[in-house]
């Protein structure tokens, strides 16, 4: 698709950041480019539209970025997983482990219904351990995850390989 080259471009690569070695993937600079960004979000609903998706699940921080524009368009409702302690209602969580230590993801009770079927949408994907997260907790309350969406994929990181069966759609390669 033409629109790709578009989008890989006005991701900027900010080498040595938040550590020394790492080459961040900054996505502010996709949501400056007024084409790129619409552009982004058309691709994932021109995917998604016809699939049936009741629920949005967006990953904080920058699955919020992505998420609502996408489940506006394609008729679903967006909820949020959030990090530890931010949700005011009553929670259920999930437990993944980080490259040092470990984190906990967080979603409503009542936000989603078994049986439904979801969309998870964050900005990329290098392990693949947040979105595993985020599938456990989902499948936990019965909820069919379709599909994972990243307008990212650090594809040396394998984060595909530790999602399994589950499918991932990315729009862009990053190193
Ligand atoms: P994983 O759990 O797959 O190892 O890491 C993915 C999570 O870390 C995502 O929520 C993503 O937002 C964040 N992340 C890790 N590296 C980067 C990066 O280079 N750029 C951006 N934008 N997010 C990153």
């Amino acid at each position: 698709d033409p629109r790709i080259a578009g989008i890989s471009s006005a991701i900027r690569v900010i080498p040595d950041f938040p550590k020394p070695g790492i080459m961040f993937q900054d996505i502010t600079t996709l949501l400056l480019d007024t084409k790129a960004f619409r552009d982004t979000i058309d691709l994932f609903v021109e995917r998604y539209k016809d699939k049936n998706i009741s629920v949005v699940a967006g990953i904080e921080a920058r699955g919020f970025i992505f998420g609502p524009p996408i489940a506006l368009a394609i008729g679903a409702k967006f909820v949020p997983m959030r990090k530890p302690k931010k949700l005011p209602g009553e929670v259920i969580s999930e437990e993944y482990s980080l490259e040092y230590g470990k984190d906990v993801m967080e979603m409503h009770v009542g936000a989603v219904q078994a049986g439904e079927r979801a969309l998870i949408v964050d900005d990329l994907v290098a392990t693949g351990g947040t979105l595993s997260a985020a599938i456990r907790l989902l499948e936990r309350v019965g909820v069919h995850v379709v599909e994972c969406a990243c307008v990212i994929e650090l594809p040396e990181l394998k984060g595909r390989e530790r999602l399994g069966e589950k499918p991932l759609f990315v729009l862009s390669l990053g190193l």
